[in-house]
């Protein structure tokens, strides 16, 4: 396992796994309507983090939540970096 390279990528990125996503029409149209991306079954949503800084740090470090603080690149539930995490190396 690798270190966190500080890329700032799931703190601008969120990546779900969402069964059906793709095959139910207006989750679909709702999703890319709002500049989401699908594939199959992943729903990937383009959103930056109010509280990540210009040089990629977490302006509310020792309070963020816990899924920040324990967050370490693999899959975790349905939230994950699907690609460039330095803890997936
Ligand atoms: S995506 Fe991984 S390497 Fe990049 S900031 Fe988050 S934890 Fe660190
Ligand atoms: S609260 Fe901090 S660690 Fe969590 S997503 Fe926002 S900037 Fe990233």
């Amino acid at each position: 396992m690798g270190d966190c390279r500080r890329c700032g990528k799931c703190c601008t990125g969120l990546t779900f796994t969402l069964p059906g996503v793709a095959s139910n029409r207006l989750f679909r149209e709702y999703y890319q309507a709002h500049g989401c991306r699908i594939e199959g079954n992943t729903l990937h949503v383009p959103l930056r983090c109010p509280h990540l800084t210009e040089e990629n740090l977490c302006d509310i470090h020792d309070t963020k939540p816990l899924l920040c603080k324990t967050f370490r690149g693999k899959k975790q539930g349905k939230f994950y970096v699907d690609k460039g995490c330095g803890y997936n190396d």
